[in-house]
């Protein structure tokens, strides 16, 4: 029988040994999905996988070899609410464990309303589409290609309460150490990262990854109009500003190893932040030059011209929601850089023209 790769990895910080890498099978193209559990007062679990048989088997034979079962998990802890993170918590519950769950206040309300329809956020998903100059049809079509996904797929996830809402700066303690809970949006609003100082440990979910890049989210934040807002735009969740933001906010932090929920161990902090800047700034480039292409003749441009003149080969009922993420978001951030100019255009759709 072929050898399977080791679930557990123990110890893979040497100052806190009582703390384990677990890593899970996932669904999706980006692989298992990393977990990490420190042993005693109070056993925690760092994030849990998604709610499938195949992660629950893993999840058990790692606790088997460390001689613990699951029933005694006392406490949950989430760098997020997406559901290779939250996805084993009320199984958890269910198999007898008695955990509290901490969670960013953000992302709280997604943990304890989930639901797969939810989680997709189709409507609200739409409602910003359409802004951004999304024809009706594609958005109707894409809605019925993922009702019947959702349909078909079992489901990875179920809702389950929480017990304590977290903010930036509040601690996680342990017996012998603690760790700081940073708040980073732009994958979520509630993302967080949990920082060990003494041994330089950052464990950063979805944030920093070792084999990519997240992708980040926008919505609406309110449906009425923000006071500050010239246009009377509705407040949104702007993902990628926020993700940006958050990276430079750890900028000559000395961090000595990032513990990441994809892709192994990062052993070089600084270059791995340095990394995901670079990775969006290249991105906004080819976003600002794609606006200049399709504005050419208007002078302005809605976000749905920008993604086609980035994507021309491009599939948009698979491929739309996204990349139409990224630009949007790469429009908010020219926008806050005094490089876009937003104006509303005919039929409530906004539109961006280039500042030279
Ligand atoms: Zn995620």
């Amino acid at each position: 029988m072929a050898t399977a790769a080791p679930l557990l990895q123990r110890s893979p910080v040497p100052e806190l040994p009582r703390l384990h890498q677990i890593v899970l099978p996932t669904p999706w193209e980006i692989g298992p999905v990393q977990v990490y559990l420190v042993e005693g007062d109070p056993l925690t679990l760092i994030d849990t996988g998604v709610a499938r048989p195949e992660s629950r088997r893993a999840l058990e034979a790692a606790f088997d070899q460390l001689g613990l079962g699951l029933e005694e998990v006392e406490r949950v802890v989430l760098t997020h609410h997406h559901t290779d993170h939250m996805g084993q918590v009320q199984a958890l519950r269910d198999a007898g464990a008695d955990l509290a769950l901490w969670v960013h206040e953000d992302d709280a309300e997604d943990v304890e309303l989930y639901s797969m329809e939810r989680d997709e956020r189709i409507e609200v998903g739409n409602e910003l589409f359409r802004e951004y100059g999304v024809p009706e049809d594609l958005l109707a079509r894409q809605a019925a290609h993922i009702r019947a996904w959702i349909e078909r797929e079992p489901p990875l996830c179920a809702a389950t309460r929480v017990e304590r809402r977290l903010r930036g700066g509040d601690r996680v303690p342990f017996k012998d150490f603690e760790l700081e809970v940073i708040h980073a949006p732009g994958h979520t609003a509630g993302h967080v990262l949990l920082h060990e100082p003494r041994s330089g440990t950052l464990l950063t979910g979805d944030h920093l990854m070792g084999q990519a890049v997240p992708f980040t989210e926008s919505y609406f934040l309110a449906s009425t109009a923000a006071p500050g807002d010239p246009l009377g735009r509705r407040p949104c969740f702007r993902g990628l500003p926020a993700y940006l933001g958050s990276l430079r906010g750890l900028r000559g932090r000395s961090f000595r190893r990032i513990l990441p929920a994809h892709g192994g161990i990062i052993d070089r902090p600084a270059r791995a932040i340095e990394e995901a800047i670079l990775f969006y700034s290249v991105r906004i480039q080819r976003i600002e030059r794609a606006l200049a292409r399709a504005a050419e003749s208007s002078g302005a441009a809605s976000a749905w011209a920008v993604w086609q003149a980035l994507f021309p080969k491009l599939d948009p009922l698979t491929q739309m929601r996204t990349r139409m993420m990224m630009v949007i978001g790469g429009l908010d951030e020219l926008e806050a850089c005094g490089r876009v100019r937003v104006e509303w255009g005919p039929g409530g759709i906004l539109l961006h023209a280039p500042i030279s």
